[in-house]
C-alpha cells in the first residue's frame, strides 16, 4: 500500500488522500477505515469526514464501488493489476487524537483517515507527504524525506505526525534513548528546564520497567491558544495539546504540564507494550470491551504523579496537592456506590469520555488511581519495603509483553500475590468488581502512611478534601510514608 498525502488545490479545511493498491488478482478489494483509535475506547466513527470518495484503474479511468458498512468500502477491480482510491478528509478538530490542518501546519493521527486493505492488515505502507519543502516532519516513523515508512497498517496507524515551518525542535539523549521534543504554537520554549525535569522523570520510568524499548521517543506537543488539556500515547511518541499559551509561564499550568508528559510516557509500556488480551491485536472496526481499565490508564494516572515526586521533580508538597484533587473527584462521585471498575471499563465504549448519567458509573482514571494507590501501599507495607507495585508491573511487562502476549485480571492479581505474600481475593472482589467498598481501604490506607483528609466547603468550589499529613502519625506510620514516596526505585 502506498498511501500520498495532499495538502493544496483544496478547500480549506480538508486534507486529501490517495491510495495506490496492487490487486493481487482480485476482482474485488475491501478497504477498512479504523472506527476508534488505540487511546479513546469509543466508537469515533471517522468515516463520516470523509467525502468525494472515488476509484480508478493505473489509466484513471472510474471504477464502481459500494459501501458495505458504515467505514467499509468494496471496490470492484477485476481485471487490474493497480487500482488508485481517492478521498477527502474533513481536518478540522484541533486535539490530541484527531487531525487538523491550517496555513502553516498539517497534523494528522493516522488512524483517523487512512484505510488498510481487509485481510492485509500486517503489510508495510508507505506515506508521501505533498508538503512545502520548508515543512520540518515530526514523526516515530523511519523516514527518507518526506517519505515514512511503516512496517505494518498498525504501525502506520499508531503514527500521528506534524509537518509545519514553525516546528521547534530539541533533542537530548538518556539511557540509550535520544527524547525529542517537537512544539507548534507558540515561538519559544523553556526546553532547558523542561529537559531537566524530562530527564529526572524519564530515568525513574526507565529503571522502574528496567529498560527503554525504543531508540527515539518523540513528544509532540500542541500549546493551544484556548484552556485545553489533552494527551495521547503511542509507542514510541505521544501527542499533547494544552493551553493557554498565556499562562506556559506560569508554574501550575508548567506542572500540569509535566504531570500529563509523565503519564503519556509511563503509557509507552503501560498499554502499549502491557496491554490488555482483548486489544492484542487491535481490532479497529468495532469495540474491544476489556475489564481492565484500572491497569492501562488507573495505574498510568498514579504513576504519571508518583514518578514526578520520586524524581525529585515535584515535592511532597507538589505531589500531595495534585493527589487531593484526584481524592476530591474520588469522593464527589456517586457513581462509586453504583457501579464497579470493571464495568465502568467495559462501558468506556458506551460512555467513558463524558460525565454521563448523574452518579452512574467510575472513572477509569481517578478510582483506577485510588486502586493502584490502595495495592501499592499494601504490597509495600506487607514487605516492609522490599516489594511494591514498582515490581508488578515490571514482572507483567517480562511476563506479558515479553512473552509476546496480553493480560488478563488474573495476570495482576497473580503478581500482587507474588509480590507480596498476600490474599488479593478480596480486593479484587471489592476494589475491582465490587460497589461501594472503597470506603474501608481509603481509610486503611490512609492510617498506614499517618495521613488523613480534611474536607474543605467553599462557597463558590463546593466540598473538596486535602490530603494532609496527620500530626500524631507513630514511628512506623512515618517510616512507611517515606518508602512510599522514597526517592528512587525500590
Ligand atoms: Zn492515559
Amino acid at each position: 500500500m502506498q498511501y500520498k498525502l495532499l495538502i493544496s488545490n483544496l478547500d480549506p479545511g480538508f486534507i486529501r488522500i490517495e491510495s495506490r493498491i496492487e490487486t493481487r488478482g482480485e476482482s474485488k478489494l475491501n478497504l477498512q477505515l479504523p472506527s476508534w483509535r488505540p487511546g479513546r475506547y469509543e466508537l469515533a466513527n471517522y468515516a463520516k469526514n470523509v467525502r468525494s470518495f472515488a476509484a480508478f484503474d493505473s489509466q484513471g479511468n472510474s471504477l464502481n464501488w459500494r459501501k458495505l458498512s458504515k467505514d467499509l468500502w468494496e471496490i470492484n477491480c477485476v481485471g487490474h493489476a493497480q487500482i488508485v482510491v481517492t478521498y477527502e478528509y474533513w481536518a478540522q478538530q484541533y486535539d490530541a487524537g484527531a487531525s487538523y490542518i491550517n496555513a502553516d501546519m498539517v497534523y494528522v493521527n493516522p488512524v483517523n483517515c487512512f484505510m488498510y486493505v481487509e485481510g492485509r492488515i500486517s503489510e508495510a505502507c508507505t506515506l508521501e507527504l505533498d508538503v512545502p519543502d520548508s515543512y520540518q516532519i515530526a514523526c516515530q516513523l523511519e523516514s527518507d524525506g518526506k517519505l515514512l515508512k511503516a512496517e505494518s497498517f498498525d504501525r502506520l496507524a499508531d503514527s500521528p505526525f506534524i509537518a509545519s515551518s514553525a516546528l521547534l525542535h530539541h533533542q537530548f539523549e538518556q539511557q540509550g534513548c535520544c527524547y525529542h521534543f517537537w512544539v507548534y504554537g507558540v515561538s519559544s520554549f523553556p526546553f532547558a528546564q523542561l529537559e531537566k525535569d524530562t530527564r529526572a522523570y524519564a530515568e525513574f520510568q526507565v529503571n522502574l520497567f528496567g529498560d527503554m524499548p525504543c531508540k527515539d521517543y518523540h513528544f509532540l506537543y500542541h500549546i493551544l491558544e484556548n484552556r485545553f488539556r489533552h494527551g495521547v500515547e503511542h509507542a514510541d511518541s505521544t501527542v499533547i495539546a494544552m493551553g493557554p499559551a498565556t499562562e506556559l509561564e506560569q508554574p501550575s499550568f508548567y506542572n500540569d504540564f509535566l504531570a500529563i508528559s509523565s503519564h503519556e510516557l509511563f503509557h509507552l509500556w503501560n498499554v502499549k507494550r502491557i496491554r490488555p488480551a482483548e486489544m492484542w491485536p487491535y481490532d479497529f472496526t468495532r469495540e474491544n470491551y476489556a475489564e481492565t481499565g484500572y491497569m492501562y490508564e488507573g495505574v498510568t494516572t498514579y504513576y504519571g504523579d508518583l514518578a514526578l515526586v520520586r524524581s525529585g521533580v515535584w515535592t511532597e508538597e507538589q505531589y500531595l496537592e495534585s493527589l487531593s484533587g484526584d481524592i476530591t473527584r474520588h469522593l464527589n462521585n456517586p457513581g462509586k456506590d453504583n457501579y464497579s471498575l470493571a464495568m465502568s471499563s467495559y462501558d468506556t465504549w458506551l460512555d467513558g469520555y463524558v460525565p454521563g448519567v448523574p452518579g452512574r458509573k467510575v472513572s477509569i482514571y481517578t478510582e483506577g488511581l485510588v486502586a493502584a494507590w490502595i495495592a501499592d501501599v499494601f504490597i509495600l507495607q506487607s514487605t516492609h519495603g522490599k516489594h511494591r507495585m514498582d515490581h508488578v508491573m515490571q514482572a507483567l511487562y517480562e511476563s506479558t509483553w515479553k512473552q509476546g502476549r496480553g493480560y488478563r485480571h488474573k495476570d495482576i492479581k497473580h503478581l500482587m500475590e507474588e509480590m507480596s505474600g498476600l490474599n488479593f481475593e478480596d480486593y479484587f472482589k471489592d476494589i475491582i468488581f465490587g460497589v461501594g467498598k472503597f470506603g474501608d481501604y481509603l481509610t486503611k490506607v490512609l492510617n498506614l502512611l499517618g495521613l488523613v483528609i480534611e474536607r474543605q466547603v467553599d462557597d463558590l468550589q463546593g466540598i473538596s478534601y486535602r490530603v494532609a499529613k496527620n500530626a500524631e502519625a507513630g514511628l512506623a506510620e512515618q517510616e512507611l510514608f517515606a518508602k512510599w514516596l522514597v526517592k528512587a526505585k525500590i
